[in-house]
Order: structure tokens, then C-alpha cells, then sequence
């Protein structure tokens, strides 16, 4: 699983794959031009980290 969000988000995403997997999340700043054009999953800001779980 993969949560792309902006730095208000992170906080929320890490919660919800903490919840849903039970183990910490890898937190990333996002680097590759693709990500970079994502927006957040829960607002309309543009994507600075991507909260993922291994
Ligand atoms: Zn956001």
C-alpha cells in the first residue's frame, strides 16, 4: 500500500497504514517527477511524502 500525501497529511496516513497493517510505515519525500505531479489522497494540495508499508 501506498499513500501519497502533503506534509498536513502525513500525520493521517501513517495512522491509517499503522491501523490497517499494524507495523510502521516508511515515510519518503517524494523524488521522481511522476510522483511529484500526484496530489495529496486527501486534499487538493500537491504530494510531498509517500507513506508506504514494505
Ligand atoms: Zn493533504
Amino acid at each position: 500500500m501506498k499513500i501519497i500525501c502533503c506534509k498536513e497529511h502525513a500525520e493521517l496516513a501513517i495512522d491509517i497504514i499503522v491501523d490497517e497493517f499494524e507495523t510502521p510505515p516508511v515515510v519518503e519525500l517524494l523524488t521522481e517527477n511522476d510522483e511529484l505531479s500526484t496530489a495529496c489522497e486527501y486534499c487538493k494540495e500537491p504530494g510531498i511524502y509517500k507513506v508506504s508499508n514494505i
